[in-house]
C-alpha cells in the first residue's frame, strides 16, 4: 500500500507545491518581510529566487499535502519520522518550520532541495534538506540556474559559501553568482562551472572557514583547470563575507575586488610558501614538498609548466629537476 501510495506523488512533484505553498506564506508572514527587508533585501530579488517562509507549526504540510503520511514526503526531505527506540509509534512532522525558505533548483529549473534559515538567532542557523533521489551537495550549486544567463554575459561566474551571499549579489549587480552551501567544493562542482564559463572566481568568507574553503577549491580546481580557462581567488577582510562586503562598500567596491582577485598560480604558490624559510634548503624542500601533491594533481600544460618555474625559481631548482622530483605526468606523445 506505501509502494503505491509513494507512486502517487512524484518527489519533484512535492517539491514544487512545497515551494510554492512556501511562497505563498512569506506574503502573510510579516516578520518574516521585516527581516529580509532589514537585511536589505527587495520583493523583486526574493522573486527571482522563489524565496519563501515556512511557518511556525509542526505540521502545516497537512494542509498542502492531504496525504500527509506517504513515503514521498519523507524521501523529498519534506518530513522527518521520528520513531521510539523499538522502532514503533512513528511520530511524523514538518522538517522546516519558521525558516526563510531558499529553494535549490537543478539546471533544468526544477525545485530539488531548500535551505531554511532561522528569522533570529537560533540554532542551527541554516537548515538544508537532506541528500535524496533529487539532491546530491556535491553535484548541485545554488543559484546556478537563476544565474545563467548572466554568467554568460558577465563572462564569469562568482562561487561564494551562502545563500545570502547569492542574493545580494544578484541585488546589487551581480546575478553571475552562485554558492556551494557551506559543503566543500568539489571537482564535480568546478568541472560543472566550467562547463558554463572560461572565468571562474572563487569569493568565499574573509574568515578560516572561508581560507579553508578556498584551499578546498584550489584542489577541486587542479585536475579541471586548463590553458583556455582562468580560476582566480578573491579573498575579503576577515570580517566580510560578500554579502556584508557589497552591503558596506557597494557594487564599485566588490567590482575592485573582483579586479584585484588572485591567479590560482599566485595562489597555489602563496599556499605552499607558506611560512617556510625560502632561505634554508630545508625551507625550499619543504616547500617542494608541500607543492608535489598538489602539482601532481594537474595534467601537462603550459600553465602547469608556468607553476613549475615559478616553484623552480621559488626553491633553486630547475623546471626539468621538479618535473623528475615530483614524478609529474608527461604530455602523451602524438
Ligand atoms: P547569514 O549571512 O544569513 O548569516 P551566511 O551565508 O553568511 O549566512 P555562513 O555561516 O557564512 O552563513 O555559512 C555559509 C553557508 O553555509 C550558508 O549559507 C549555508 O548554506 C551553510 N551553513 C551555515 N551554517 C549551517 C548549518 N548550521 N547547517 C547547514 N548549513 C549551514
Ligand atoms: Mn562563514
Ligand atoms: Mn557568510
Ligand atoms: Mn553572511
Amino acid at each position: 500500500r506505501a509502494q503505491i501510495q509513494a507512486q502517487s506523488l512524484a518527489l519533484s512533484d512535492a517539491m514544487t507545491q512545497a515551494c510554492d505553498y512556501y511562497r505563498g506564506q512569506l506574503r502573510h508572514a510579516p516578520e518574516a518581510i521585516a527581516y529580509l527587508k532589514n537585511r536589505g533585501l527587495t520583493g523583486e530579488v526574493a522573486a527571482r529566487f522563489g524565496m519563501g517562509f515556512a511557518p511556525g507549526g509542526w505540521d502545516n504540510l497537512r494542509s498542502v499535502f492531504p496525504e500527509y503520511d506517504v513515503v514521498a514526503l519523507a524521501e523529498a526531505g519534506l518530513v522527518i519520522d521520528k520513531v521510539d527506540e523499538e522502532g514503533n509509534n512513528r511520530k511524523r512532522y514538518d522538517r522546516f518550520r519558521e525558516r526563510i525558505m531558499f529553494p535549490i533548483r537543478n539546471t533544468k529549473g526544477q525545485v530539488i532541495a531548500f535551505g531554511g534559515r532561522v528569522l533570529d538567532h537560533g540554532e542551527p542557523k541554516y537548515l538544508n534538506s537532506p541528500e535524496t533521489p533529487l539532491f546530491s551537495k556535491g553535484f548541485e550549486l545554488y543559484g546556478l540556474f537563476e544565474a545563467r544567463q548572466a554568467i554568460r554575459d558577465a563572462g564569469y561566474v562568482l562561487v561564494t559559501e551562502g545563500y545570502m551571499d547569492v542574493v545580494a549579489l544578484a541585488q546589487m549587480g551581480f546575478p553571475q553568482a552562485v554558492a556551494t552551501l557551506g559543503t566543500a567544493c568539489t571537482p564535480t562542482h568546478v568541472q560543472k562551472l566550467l562547463r558554463q564559463t572560461d572565468n571562474v572566481i572563487f569569493s568565499f568568507d574573509g574568515d578560516k572557514a572561508g581560507r579553508r574553503a578556498a584551499r578546498r577549491a584550489l584542489e577541486a580546481s587542479l585536475a579541471h583547470v586548463s590553458d583556455n580557462k582562468t580560476i582566480k581567488f578573491l579573498f575579503l577582510p576577515s570580517e566580510h563575507d560578500p554579502d556584508s562586503y557589497i552591503r558596506e562598500f557597494g557594487a564599485e567596491g566588490f567590482e575592485q575586488q573582483v579586479h584585484e582577485a588572485m591567479p590560482l598560480s599566485q595562489f597555489l604558490l602563496k599556499e605552499v610558501s607558506g611560512e617556510h624559510d625560502l632561505s634554508e634548503p630545508e625551507g625550499r624542500a619543504r616547500v617542494q614538498f608541500d607543492a608535489k601533491p598538489l602539482l601532481q594533481l594537474m595534467a601537462p600544460s603550459s600553465l602547469r609548466l608556468q607553476i613549475v618555474r615559478g616553484l623552480a625559481q621559488l626553491t633553486q631548482s630547475t623546471p626539468a629537476e621538479i618535473e623528475a622530483l615530483f614524478e609529474l605526468a608527461k604530455p602523451v606523445a602524438v
